[in-house]
């Protein structure tokens, strides 16, 4: 199959691992940061870090999209659907996202909530123009990939005048979520962990472009590489970021030239600005408040914004006691090391938001992972 098999190769996979391991430089320790829930994917899947050489770690990143949302956010949603009696739509890992008082979107609508999974912004849309009577909120979650869907559906509302259609917008910016990464105070009071690099994500960049990492990895000294979701393109990404460490270089490059340009996707880029503006500050689950993190819908649009059309107001409510999602998002922590995991965590019921999306980190390794940590004993 064009571009999914030649990205598979297994021999192909062990030359780059052989490159790896004979360009890592002995004394030397390379942590890399992969920020996309996509490369956690990969790299569980394909066992690739058991490819490569003990001095190269790979560090999970805050970038799975539901990880991400804090509880006080799905509150919200779940406020409007049990109290305000809205018809509330979101994407389907969304509705599984631990909240408040042992609730989920999906436990909600078990209580009677009209509660809907669809697959894209625009069948929200429709089901508003189906129900003219009852109030439908499109509930926004993801990073630069799905904006543009719901910048579309907000552009096409305003265009048809469906009044009886909003949009709880939490969409989330990279860019800046890797800064706060590298350069938050709170961050370092939580705890943090040394980075030499980043995998950048791969989706992202082909709306994005690679040019808004360019600052970024001059400011910080950072080596990002670009790479698709591939397990030979991680590989290559990896050896990419092996070389920039070794010749102490700190660029932007782009494995994944396939589909990401300088530049990225325009048309895309100028939609969602005319719909959306920068939030001042958003809470991350596992970063707490991120300053320009966010997005939120222009005042031109606000008869479509459901924060300022049914007047919610968040409240930050903090993660399960024993749950390390927090940490785990840090990349200080990994996810055999939280108790819960595998016992009361799983992703048939996950207690954190790591363990909800295959992209999460946590339902990763229980996905691929697992069975390695345990000890081996004789029958
Ligand atoms: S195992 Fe569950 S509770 Fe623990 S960090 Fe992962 S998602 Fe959170």
């Amino acid at each position: 199959m064009k571009y999914i098999d030649e990205f598979r190769d297994g021999e192909q996979a062990r030359h780059i691992a052989a490159n790896i391991a004979a360009e890592v430089r002995p004394g030397t320790s390379y942590n890399f940061m992969e920020f996309c829930g996509g490369h956690t994917h990969a790299i569980s899947r394909y066992g690739i870090t058991d490819m490569l050489p003990p001095s190269v770690r790979m560090i999970h990143g805050p970038g799975c999209p539901v990880c991400v949302l804090p509880i006080g956010r799905v509150d919200l949603a779940i406020s409007l659907a049990l109290d305000r009696g809205v018809i509330l739509c979101t994407y389907g890992d969304t509705m599984r996202v631990p909240a408040s008082d042992s609730l989920s979107l999906i436990k909600a609508k078990a209580r009677g909530a009209d509660i809907r999974m669809v697959y894209s912004a625009g069948d929200a849309l429709k089901l508003a123009e189906q129900h003219p009577d009852r109030e439908v909120v499109f509930f926004a979650i993801g990073f630069e990939t799905t904006t543009p869907p719901t910048a579309l559906v907000l552009r096409d509302a305003a265009a048809r005048g469906v009044g009886n259609f909003s949009v709880l917008s939490c969409h989330v910016l990279t860019p800046s979520a890797i800064t706060h990464i590298l350069e938050s105070a709170e961050v370092r009071q939580l705890g943090t962990v040394p980075i030499d690099g980043f995998i950048g994500p791969a989706h992202v960049s082909i709306v994005i472009g690679s040019q808004p990492y360019e600052h970024f990895a001059q400011e910080y000294r950072k080596p990002v590489v670009i790479t698709g979701f591939e397990p030979l393109d991680v590989m290559q990404g990896i050896l990419m970021l092996v070389r920039q460490v070794n010749a102490g270089r700190a660029e932007v490059e782009n494995e994944f030239s396939r589909a990401v340009t300088p530049e990225g996707n325009l048309a895309a880029q100028k939609l969602v600005s005319q719909v959306f503006e920068l939030r001042e500050s958003f809470e991350w689950r596992g970063l707490g408040e991120v300053p320009y993190s966010a997005l939120k819908i222009r005042p031109a649009f606000a008869a479509w914004d459901a924060e300022r059309k049914f007047d919610l107001h968040y409240a930050s409510v903090p993660d399960h006691k024993q749950c390390e999602c927090g940490a785990i998002l840090r990349g200080v922590k990994r996810p055999a090391d939280c108790k819960l995991f595998g016992t009361v965590c799983t992703p048939e019921s996950p207690m954190g938001s790591c363990m909800v999306s295959n992209e999460g980190a946590c339902a990763a390794h229980y996905s691929y992972g697992r069975f390695k940590d345990m000890k081996v004993v004789s029958a």
